[in-house]
């Protein structure tokens, strides 16, 4: 989805006719481009030897240099070159919240003056950023404040490599490191659904992934959906970082209630696209399960949900909900949750109470909302599925 264009003044048909300004070039944004499309641009538009592109690749996406006056290995004529024809979208810190526990919320403005959320979670073994793929969110869950947004736009492949460069910066600042990378696992459940930003989500991986680029392994990607089916089986052919389904209901009813894509793809048609999911050995799809309490949270709902995953290597998140204002849903009491997940894995099924990260700062699952920053969309959503 485009930015919205600035609307046009009502009475442009009285203004003067004169000669219009010549329209400045479009810039190419070349911190959405792969190594490869990089390449293209610097021999084909711009007449430049091919290794260059490798040194400005590497600039932007291991060094997360964010302008060209950086890179001080390139002559100053191709950085003045690059600042005509081409653009390295700036993310800008808008806000910065620390939760007790050590995880930071960042909200950035885009250059359209939007803001999305990353959320920082270090831990003992690991530093994990999880990531946004849009402004707002079309899925329109009811337990979640970004749905509450709507969509606003898709973020473009530079965008969502952005926030994992400037957090990479930011953690290098905060603790002191040398290393350019001290992220180590990123999990894509931020604002918005990443397999309805598909293509821009593939290029973005592409870059996290790439050797010139931050080298994530795709051990330590994990990209979350609420089950836009016909997109699980293109995300299973065309990428290899693992899936996360975010489940909630072990009924249609429950979901559909909860999760409007539910009336598009069913519970049946989500797992039997899980099941041909083509899993890397040893690898298991992971269920979320946010807990509702005297929703989803019964027996009952154990037991079914044992039955739904039997035949699928998996193992259940269950998360324990915060608390929204407005939505109406209420945390499940931690006794509860642990008999659940008792159940759960009496059952087989391999099921864990995931630790709840920043709380306090409205920086836990479902709790993305740019407070301050984008507002609740005024028309109920009624998403467009593709
Ligand atoms: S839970 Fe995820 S998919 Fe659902 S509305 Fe929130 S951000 Fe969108």
């Amino acid at each position: 989805m485009q930015p919205e264009s600035p609307s046009i003044p009502a009475d442009i048909s009285a203004a003067p006719v004169s000669a219009p300004a010549p329209a400045p070039a479009k810039l190419t944004e070349v911190s959405s481009l792969t190594l490869e499309g990089l390449t293209r641009f610097l021999t084909e538009d711009l007449g430049e030897r091919a290794f260059r592109a490798g040194q400005l690749y590497r600039w932007i996406h291991q060094r997360g240099a964010t302008s060209f006056d950086e890179m001080t290995d390139l002559s100053k004529a191709l950085r003045e070159k690059l600042k005509q024809r081409a653009e390295i979208v700036p993310l800008v810190k808008d806000a910065e919240q620390r939760s007790v526990d050590g995880t930071i919320k960042y909200r950035w403005k885009t250059r359209d003056g939007r803001f999305i959320e990353s959320v920082y979670m270090p831990s003992e073994d690991r530093k994990t950023l999880c990531v946004s793929t849009q402004v707002g969110c079309a899925m329109a869950c009811t337990f979640c404040m970004t749905g509450t947004l709507g969509l606003k736009r898709n973020l473009t492949p530079g965008e969502i490599v952005a926030q994992v460069h400037a957090v990479n910066r930011e953690v290098r600042k905060l603790e002191n490191l040398e290393t350019l990378r001290p992220l180590s696992n990123l999990v894509f459940m931020g604002m918005g659904e990443p397999l309805h930003n598909f293509e821009n989500l593939k290029t973005a991986l592409s870059i996290l992934q790439s050797e010139d680029g931050p080298n994530f392994s795709h051990r330590h990607i994990t990209v979350s959906t609420v089950g836009l089916v016909p997109m699980i089986e293109r995300f299973g052919q065309e990428t290899d970082v693992k899936l996360a389904i975010s489940l909630n209901a072990s009924t249609d009813e429950q979901r559909s209630k909860t999760m409007p894509v539910n009336r598009k793809w069913n519970i049946a048609a989500l797992l039997d696209a899980c099941r041909k999911f083509p899993l890397r050995q040893g690898r298991r799809i992971t269920f979320e399960y946010v807990l509702l309490q005297d929703f989803n949270d019964s027996d009952e709902d154990a037991y079914r949900l044992i039955e739904l995953l039997k035949d699928i290597p998996a193992k259940v998140n269950l998360i324990p909900y915060n608390e929204n204002p407005g939505l109406g849903f209420k945390t499940t009491m931690d006794e509860r949750a642990e008999r659940f997940r008792e159940l759960l894995c009496e059952g087989h099924v391999a099921a864990f109470i995931r630790q709840n990260r920043g709380r306090d700062i409205a920086g836990a699952c479902g709790q993305l909302a740019n407070r301050g920053g984008e507002k609740a969309s005024e028309t109920p959503q009624n998403p467009e599925l593709p």
